[in-house]
């Protein structure tokens, strides 16, 4: 089966499994928080934002924080693309909008908005280094005013509790409207929200040590047709032989969609 086809049936499962557990009334709060017994597995973001804004550790909370960020040392930042309820809802709704309009309209649409993308992101020069700033920029907003206003706007936040809401109460919120400002926010920066998301920024940070699942280059095979440097979604550059850990999301798409079957997978690589 192609790797595609695996990871949209988990993001069906991530995104099920949030409405499945509000409905049954689990200990949870979207992918912000997961209590499983005395363990309690919080959102590294959410953690660091609930340390910053009460300026005090909330120590039940360390244990499933640590257990998170040793899941990024062993997966890198595979969440962004196979578990983000945000990335998931998102691509989901690209699917299910092109069963209804012409296939010319999304294609269009689809290369006008990364048109403009690289057109504003090569004028303002925004890239990861941005992001980074941005998430240290936040921290401080946070520790000063003690208020964890994030949270308010992080995508994962607002698409976790819209799926709550539709679970117990058959009904959405009236903060979807707040989907606008990462959207808008991805047009500025080279690799669209993912090069800024506060999330994806802290575990890139956490990642960066990380040597699972990378994309490996058969030279013997590859023809340099630089297919893999078009579809990746971080910008990266697999047929080089890099793979930056901080960045790479581990779509694997660059596997799934070489025609040479240039890459594989390394378990580990050093
Ligand atoms: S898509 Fe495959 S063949 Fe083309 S440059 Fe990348 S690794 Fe090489
Ligand atoms: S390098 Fe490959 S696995 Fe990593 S983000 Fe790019 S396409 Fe996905």
């Amino acid at each position: 089966m192609r790797i595609a086809k695996v990871r949209s049936w988990i993001g069906f499962v991530s995104l099920f499994g949030i409405l499945l557990a509000a409905y049954f009334e689990f200990p949870f709060s979207g992918c912000s928080y997961l209590r499983l017994g005395f363990l309690r597995l919080v959102c590294p973001v959410g953690f660091i934002e609930t340390t910053l804004a009460t300026k005090s550790i909330i120590w039940p909370l360390v244990p499933g924080f640590l257990i998170i960020c040793v899941l990024i040392f062993l997966f890198g930042r595979a969440y962004c693309s196979w578990i983000c309820p945000a990335a998931q809802a998102g691509q989901k709704s690209i699917t299910f909008l092109g069963k209804f309009l012409p296939p010319s309209f999304m294609k269009g649409t689809r290369r006008k908005w990364q048109r403009t993308r690289s057109h504003l992101s090569a004028k303002l020069q925004l890239d990861y280094q941005d992001g980074i700033a941005l998430f240290l920029g936040v921290a401080v907003g946070i520790l000063v005013f003690g208020y964890p206003f994030f949270c308010l706007f992080c995508p994962i936040g607002v698409i976790s509790r819209n799926l709550i809401e539709l679970a117990t109460h058959y009904s959405v919120r009236m903060d979807l409207i707040l989907l606008f400002f990462p959207l808008f926010l991805g047009l500025l920066f080279r690799s669209g929200w993912k090069c800024m998301c506060p999330v994806g920024t802290l575990r890139g940070l956490v990642a960066r040590s990380n040597h699972t699942l990378v994309p490996l280059k058969n030279p013997r095979l590859c023809n340099s047709c630089r297919k893999c440097e078009r579809i990746c979604p971080s910008g990266l550059s697999p047929h080089l032989g890099i793979v930056d850990p901080s960045k790479c999301v581990k779509c694997l798409r660059c596997v799934d969609e070489c025609p040479k079957s240039a890459l594989s997978i390394a378990v580990w690589n050093k």
